[in-house]
């Protein structure tokens, strides 16, 4: 017998509606007519079910820190954060995560990959508590935590390298980093990847977090990604200034970037909070070139990155917010490209953290929300509830309570 069956859903690329067997954790069986018995019945009477959300940037260690001064510059924002982390202990990150990734699963997360700092400030406080986060949260949410380290420092200082190697000791997932943030970029980057070498780890760096044309390390990291056969297996993102180089070494990035196997994660979000700063009047959005990216080949993803903190004040951790937003800052309006968005945080992000098996076939992993509504440009433009979350073939959140849902 099945654990689960969800009868009668719409699919985002399925024209009808089809029937999802569910056993010990994974889809047996997506289609027409789908027969056999299950202990718990769901009826989807036509509603949208997608592969559930993976938000694949966020900082689960800054989330909900918001300070009552806003800041004017990402610099502002991170030194808000050093200054203050200094007074929190590990029981603070660990309630402000949990908090975070409570809101997360509630609207339909059920993967999350988080950017913890590492410092001599810090220690590894954060890094511990996000850890023992993936342990209380495995089942609801899988979380993927990446060290990051050196947005303060010209260079790799040996206390730092010590500090991140150590992280990997303990369990990280993987490095990350903001190199351009850096006097030595290039340092940076290297020790990275000779690091990551060194221990088979992924890559995942913030880049060129700026509106600033001459700073522009992503070709740098795509040679890097190549020499050292890391293709597939990094990660690169919110690239705003690839939004503000001129067109010839915009092209030449992106052809990079494409040869490289490496996926970016635009953070509209955050970009328009704390990009364009300076500007009068035209406001620069900060958005990297989404289309463009698309376009040449690469996979390109969206995320949250900050929830309510001094980089973004706003966010609710929930995707299909997000995802009316990048649709909005990168005019995407049409069903067609509402699609796209909404797979831009699902498969495309899936993809980008190297999730297996995600999806909706037999054989896929069953995490799974249930939308109310027949089509992405619905559930995007009207915000619609997700009804239900199912996480490893168990319904993890009922958001509707009509009581002829699960039978
Ligand atoms: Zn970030």
């Amino acid at each position: 017998m099945n654990d689960l069956l969800i009868r009668r859903a719409r699919l985002m690329d399925e024209p009808g509606t089809v029937d999802v067997a569910i056993k010990d954790g994974y889809i047996v069986a997506a289609g027409g007519g789908v027969a056999g018995s299950a202990r718990q019945m769901v009826d989807a009477a036509g509603r949208l079910l997608i592969p559930a959300f993976v938000d694949a940037h966020l900082h689960l260690d800054r989330a909900l820190t918001a300070p009552q001064e806003g800041v004017t510059s990402l610099a502002e924002a991170i030194d808000d954060f050093q200054r203050r982390s200094r007074r929190m202990d590990k029981n603070d990150f660990i309630d402000r995560g949990r908090r975070v990734l409570k809101m997360a699963v509630r609207h339909g997360t059920t993967t999350m990959r988080t950017h913890i700092t590492v410092n001599e400030a810090l220690g590894l406080r954060g890094l511990e508590a996000a850890l023992e986060l993936k342990e209380e949260f495995a089942g609801r949410v899988e979380l993927q935590v990446f060290a990051m380290a050196g947005e303060l420092e010209p260079a790799p200082t040996p206390s730092l390298k010590d500090f991140l190697e150590e992280a990997l000791r303990m369990g990280a997932d993987g490095l990350g980093g903001a190199p351009h943030l850096a006097e030595h970029m290039e340092e940076w980057v290297d020790f990275i990847f000779e690091l990551a070498g060194r221990y088979n780890s992924l890559i995942d760096l913030h880049v060129d977090e700026t509106d600033d044309p001459s700073i522009a390390s992503l070709e740098y990291i795509a040679a890097k990604t190549i020499q050292n056969g890391f293709q597939g297996r990094v990660v690169a993102g919110p690239c705003c200034s690839l939004a503000a180089v001129d067109e010839d070494k915009a092209a030449r990035a992106i052809a990079a970037v494409k040869e490289a196997g490496i996926s970016v994660i635009t953070l509209p979000s955050c970009n328009l909070y704390l990009m364009g700063r300076r500007d009068k009047g035209l406001v620069r959005r900060g958005v990297t070139r989404v289309r463009e990216l698309q376009a040449a080949g690469v996979n390109v993803a969206f995320a949250s990155g900050n929830v309510r903190d001094a980089f973004r004040p706003f966010g609710n951790a929930n995707m299909l917010e997000e995802a009316l937003l990048t649709a909005q800052v990168l005019q995407m309006g049409t069903p067609l490209e509402l699609k796209n968005v909404l797979k831009m945080g699902t498969y495309n992000a899936a993809a980008a953290i190297g999730l297996k098996k995600y999806g909706i076939k037999a054989g896929d992993r069953a995490d799974l929300v249930l939308l109310d509504a027949t089509g992405p440009a619905e559930a995007i433009i009207g915000q619609v509830e997700k009804v239900c979350v199912i996480k490893g073939g168990r319904v993890a959140v009922r958001n509707d309570k009509k009581s002829d849902l699960i039978i």
